[in-house]
């Protein structure tokens, strides 16, 4: 009896939690809503009178933790209606439309979602068939997308659900542990993840790392409290030091310190084979400001008291995460020496960080979920994979690994993992391709390289990489790159060794024989370009005549169509195009014979081109001019701006963006000298 009421006294302590976060998450809410959440804590109440978790506790406990997660997720009354009732349909008398008529259609719509896909899972345990047991894994899961591309809070809840399972999963039978321990690491963490729901996601990672590798877990914790106490105390000192001048600059700050979660520093550990002493950005703090404008400001604070480390400042506020993350990343050398990871965000920022784009465009915006839905485009992702999965002869097992081999890979977005001819692994940015692997490897193999075999087939070099894949690259003798293959690559580190190539790249003499060839050609015939991938033709034509010898671009300066150019015989690879403006031009005049003109003949393709912009550096100036170049729908490939080192406070940006014509180049040009404090834009070379 006494046990009883210790439990139903929790249970009443549990609800005046939810309702508590409700009305601190979202102080407007409704008389009306929050009696409509009473009725559905009362419901489920009723419902789940007579079971009993696992752990022997009432059932009720559950829905609680799950309403009680979706609150401080800052989800909407209805989720957390949806959250109290997600396992009424599946377990009780009470159906779909007693809650329709109860709770109305979207609060029905969402716990039948919920349930359909617990309803295959259920019936899986009855076969025991591993085989079977696979193939409806990812039958139950191809459900949840589905429902999740209907309504986004589907998963959300599910995910609510998974971590207060987790948390109680000691209950559990060891085989299930395991299953459902992976399960969550390879699904619903990376899918918290794509959402942006850091803190769910490290939550559930954390725990799932622990019931699967206890021993591990344990070592990493009592590593971590052990140099807790020196930790502390040096943050003490940093907070101390930077709240002085940030008082004194009259900036308003809250700083957090922090220190990685478990599985996180575990996945360092392995990746980087180094011990946790040496995972440097196990320490790092946090400063939460008002405004944007303060993150610049916070940031010019940080760099003057330590020095910043070299190619460690990240600018997601400029630039956001696909999944919406935004906030301001550097690294600097800490008073004693090592290095230190500081964040820079705003509350709005911060809130979004942890809780996903979803809620705050909910919230901020009053979007509803199909415009939100629309918005993720990880999302649209999800849908074609789930559609193409749907079409597939279902009862087939391959394509039920398949299926969730490509969830898989679908859901680890940042790298992927190839194999050298001699089975050593190389990681890559997610969607590299053969190209990005030979430079990884070495610039010369990249330089060189002709095409390549993947998993034993002959592939083009543009071919992307997957997880898994086999790579072994076929080279010329000799270093024969195009400009093109710019295009091809992912990685800026092999753009970067592309682009030194040609710019170191001179012109060298065309032989007699070629000279005499051209001449002899100088027919009516358009000039192609050497295939590369698809044979396809340059936009370019011969004035007075044309040739059939290969055409590329200088890289020297990039032409884009509309640009004034010239094209220049060279030995060995038939007409390269320059602007007539190139720098890298001949100017000795027995050069001049070697000159052929040429002009533009149609548009086909897109070219980068690099813009250099001089400034007066200023809070939100980076951001301005990342407007600047998206207000005229031109996409940015790559942005690089240094910080002012100088004391007169002139900073250089360059933005490398993707032009068709010259038009829309001086139109991005125009634009960015209209950004105030902006002293010159312009194309660089
Ligand atoms: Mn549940």
């Amino acid at each position: 009896m006494l046990l009883e009421n210790i439990q139903s006294l929790k249970i009443t302590n549990f609800y005046k939690r939810l309702i508590n976060t409700i009305k601190k998450k979202h102080p407007d809410i409704s008389e009306q809503e929050l009696k409509q959440i009473q009725k559905a804590y009362e419901l489920a109440s009723l419902a789940h009178k007579d079971q009993k978790r696992l752990s022997g506790e009432h059932y009720i406990i559950h829905p609680l933790h799950v309403a009680i997660y979706l609150a401080e997720m800052s989800m909407d009354p209805q989720t957390i209606i949806a959250g109290l009732l997600h396992d009424v349909i599946e377990d009780t008398k009470y159906n779909e439309d007693y809650i329709k008529n109860e709770f109305g259609e979207e609060v029905a719509k969402l716990v039948k979602a919920v349930t359909k896909i617990s309803l295959v899972k259920k019936d899986s345990y009855k076969e025991n068939l591993p085989e079977l047991k696979a193939q409806e894994a990812a039958e139950n899961l191809r459900l949840m997308l589905l429902a999740t591309v209907e309504d986004i809070r589907v998963i959300i809840i599910k995910l609510a659900d998974k971590l207060h399972n987790m948390q109680t999963i000691q209950y559990q039978k060891p085989h299930k542990i395991e299953r459902i321990a992976k399960e969550v690491l390879d699904i619903y963490a990376p899918i918290a993840g794509r959402l942006g729901m850091y803190k769910i996601k490290s939550e559930l990672e954390d725990l799932a790392f622990e019931s699967l590798c206890p021993e591990e877990a344990k070592k990493i914790k009592e590593e971590i409290k052990q140099s807790k106490a020196e930790l502390e105390q040096f943050l003490k000192k940093v907070k101390k030091a930077l709240h002085k001048r940030l008082e004194e600059m009259n900036i308003k700050a809250e700083i957090d310190s922090r220190v990685k979660h478990l599985y996180s520093v575990y996945t360092k550990m392995q990746k980087s084979g180094k011990t946790i002493k040496q995972i440097y950005d196990l320490r790092g703090i946090r400063i939460i400001v008002p405004e944007i404008k303060d993150c610049y400001a916070v940031l010019g604070v940080v760099h003057t008291l330590w020095k910043p480390l070299p190619g460690r400042f990240k600018d997601y506020i400029a630039l956001p995460k696909p999944n919406g993350y935004q906030s301001l990343h550097t690294t600097v050398m800490a008073p004693d020496g090592k290095p230190l990871e500081i964040q820079i965000r705003t509350y709005e920022m911060n809130e979004r960080a942890e809780n996903g784009i979803a809620a705050h465009w909910l919230y901020k915006h009053n979007l509803d979920f199909k415009t939100v839905k629309n918005k993720l485009e990880w999302l649209q992702t999800l849908k074609q994979l789930t559609q193409e999965f749907q079409n597939y002869a279902k009862n087939r097992l391959e394509n039920t690994a398949e299926f969730l081999n490509t969830l898989k890979e679908e859901l680890q977005p940042d790298e992927i993992y190839v194999f050298t001819p001699k089975a050593d692994i190389i990681t890559l940015p997610k969607g590299a391709t053969v190209l990005d692997f030979a430079f990884k490897i070495h610039t010369d193999l990249g330089l060189r390289c002709k095409s390549a075999l993947v998993n034993d087939r002959i592939v083009p070099l543009s071919t992307e990489l997957k997880s898994g894949d086999k790579v072994e690259i076929i080279t010329h003798p000799e270093p024969k790159p195009s400009p093109i293959w710019i295009k091809y690559v992912k990685s800026t580190r092999a753009r970067q060794k592309i682009r030194a190539y040609f710019r170191r790249k001179e012109e060298l003499e065309p032989s007699k024989e070629e000279k005499k060839e051209v001449a002899e050609k100088k027919v009516e015939l358009k000039i192609k370009r050497k295939p590369s991938k698809n044979p396809k033709e340059v936009p370019i034509e011969v004035i007075g005549g044309g040739i059939d010898v290969p055409v590329r671009y200088a890289g020297c300066c990039s032409p884009v169509p509309g640009d004034k150019i010239i094209g220049y015989i060279t030995r060995g690879r038939g007409i390269t195009i320059h602007r007539v403006d190139c720098s890298q031009l001949p100017k000795n005049q027995n050069e001049i014979e070697r000159f052929i003109s040429v002009k533009w003949e149609g548009l086909t393709e897109i070219y980068p081109v690099a813009i250099e912009i001089t400034a007066r550096d200023r809070q939100g100036l980076y951001l301005d001019l990342v407007q600047a170049i998206t207000n005229t729908k031109t996409n940015i490939l790559k942005a690089v701006a240094d910080l002012p080192k100088e004391k007169n406070g002139i900073m250089k940006a360059t933005f490398l963006v993707e032009i068709e014509h010259i038009d829309q180049l001086n139109e991005v040009i125009q634009s960015l000298q209209l950004v105030k404090d902006v002293i010159e834009a312009k194309r660089k070379n």
